[in-house]
């Protein structure tokens, strides 16, 4: 029997699940392209710095098809062999950029798969609202010519997944509505929300360990050390903020005082064991 499950924060949303060799990926975003990108351009996907970090996966997962979690995952299907499982917007974008029918599954909350060692629960989510709007949102263009625009890259849905393997579980939840959580040996949560509004999720989800991931600027490329992204504005806060990692660790301990943090090192495998 292989031993546990190993980690990867690949930054941003992105992450690697390793068991007995078999590897799932969830929203890989490594190209980071600039921020000027938002309003002007199109950007190509930096694939030779996909390849230098990443194996071939078996199963890639969308969240959602906003280009931080879509946008490396043609490179993923085409050059590392995996499978996708998005949305329908997701499923769209992944057939302009050339990846088959064949290599592309659209998925829905209440779908479970298996794949390889890797069982799969899809759950719905609940995207983040900037100054309380989601920006690109609904229906596709009708003209998809890579390379797109960033705004090309629209949401119609976003989801929620529960990941188990080996008798352990990964849970990565979108939305702070504890609706329908399963529970998990751990959680992985962003930081865009305060430590506060995961109360009745990890009532619920009881994880053992929770992995704070999504704080960082992903405008910044991957040859600069990180740095937090500027967190979306909230009513009664003051304007400019950083979603700093460890400011956020600190409220999670006053939050939840037996609550175990892990803010992951990137691209360093951790290995999850729920005995521990
Ligand atoms: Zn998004």
């Amino acid at each position: 029997m292989p031993d546990g499950m190993n980690f990867r924060w690949l930054g941003a949303a992105g992450v690697e699940l390793e068991y007995g060799g078999e590897r799932l990926l969830v929203d890989p975003y490594l190209s980071r392209v600039p921020f000027r990108y938002i309003f002007f351009g199109r950007p190509h996907p930096n694939r030779e710095l996909v390849l230098r970090h990443l194996s071939p996966a078996r199963t890639v997962l969308i969240t959602h098809p906003h280009f931080d979690h879509l946008m490396d995952v043609p490179t993923v299907c085409r050059d590392l062999g995996a499978t996708a499982y998005g949305s329908s917007n997701a499923s769209v974008l992944l057939l302009a950029h050339g990846i088959s029918y064949s290599k592309i599954q659209i998925i829905h909350p209440g779908n479970n798969f298996q794949e390889g060692p890797f069982s799969v629960e899809v759950f719905s989510g609940e995207h983040n609202r900037i100054a309380g709007i989601i920006p690109h949102t609904g229906r596709l263009p009708k003209q998809l010519n890579p390379p797109l625009k960033l705004s090309d890259f629209r949401m119609d849905c976003m989801y929620s997944y529960r990941v188990s393997a080996g008798g352990q579980s990964v849970l990565l939840w979108n939305t702070p509505s504890p609706e329908g959580a399963p529970a998990a040996d751990v959680l992985v949560i962003t930081a865009s929300r305060r430590p506060e509004a995961w109360r009745s999720v990890v009532a619920k989800v009881k994880p053992k360990a929770v992995i704070l991931i999504h704080w960082d600027d992903f405008f910044s490329p991957l040859e600069r050390p990180l740095r937090p992204m500027l967190a979306p504005p909230r009513l009664g806060e003051r304007l400019i903020r950083w979603m700093d990692p460890h400011e956020f660790a600190r409220g999670w301990v006053t939050t939840f005082p037996e609550g175990r943090i892990y803010i992951p090192d990137i691209f360093q495998s951790v290995e999850i064991n729920s005995n521990r």
